[in-house]
């Protein structure tokens, strides 16, 4: 059946650069980033203009919210908590947004993309020290084991994702036990092993306004 890949694949041409927001696809030549890396729409491969410092950090915000899969008012707050807290707010904010339940499960490997993450939350498939939580917001703590429910060991995405984990990569935060389908946090993520190309400063400079 076909599906409708445009609107996650749009994003990344917008932010020009690969969010990995389709699972496998985003590794394949199937990615539309790499068939087309320039903004979508009639004026997507005009020249570039400069853009102005808010253009700049409102972007900045887009990208990471495109990339957690957040709403504007649960950014938000995700901000304001990163800002009452002790340390770099920035970094408080990505940290938090890495210890979304949804996020660790995608990043042990039982999902291919955050969003199928969100699913296997919210469909009661993952359980964190033995009691099913199918809150994607959950924040996961040092100590924590996340595992996929019995019943669902059978899943053929999680097995196909579990299989593929190798080429992602597991952040050392995270201890993967692959045939136990379960996974301990061993300490909070940390900035430096998040690769991806992102300047958190300008988020806040954008809400510090
Ligand atoms: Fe689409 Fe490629 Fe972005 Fe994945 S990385 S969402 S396939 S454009």
């Amino acid at each position: 059946m076909a599906r409708d890949t445009g609107a996650a694949c749009r994003r990344c041409r917008r932010e020009g650069l690969k969010l990995f927001l389709k699972g496998d696809r985003c590794y394949s030549d199937k990615c539309s980033f790499e068939r087309r890396a320039y903004a979508p729409g009639q004026h997507g491969q005009a020249r570039f203009k400069k853009q102005s410092d808010f253009a700049i950090q409102l972007r900045e915000k887009q990208k990471v919210k495109s990339m957690y899969g957040m709403l504007e008012g649960q950014f938000r707050q995700y901000f304001k908590k990163a800002d009452q807290q002790r340390g770099v707010t920035g970094e408080n904010l990505l940290v938090m947004l890495e210890r979304r339940l949804d996020n660790a499960v995608f990043r042990m490997g039982f999902a291919s993309s955050r969003n199928q993450a969100r699913q296997l939350v919210r469909h009661k498939h993952v359980m964190v020290n033995g009691r099913k939580v199918n809150i994607p917001s959950y924040l996961v703590s040092v100590g924590d084991v996340v595992s996929i429910k019995e019943k669902s060991r059978a899943n053929g995405l999680i097995n196909e994702s579990l299989e593929a984990v190798e080429r992602r990569g597991v952040p050392s935060w995270i201890e993967l036990d692959k045939k136990g389908y379960a996974s301990t946090i061993k300490a909070l993520p940390n900035r430096d092993e998040l690769t991806m190309p992102i300047q958190e400063q300008l988020i806040v400079e954008l809400y510090s306004k």
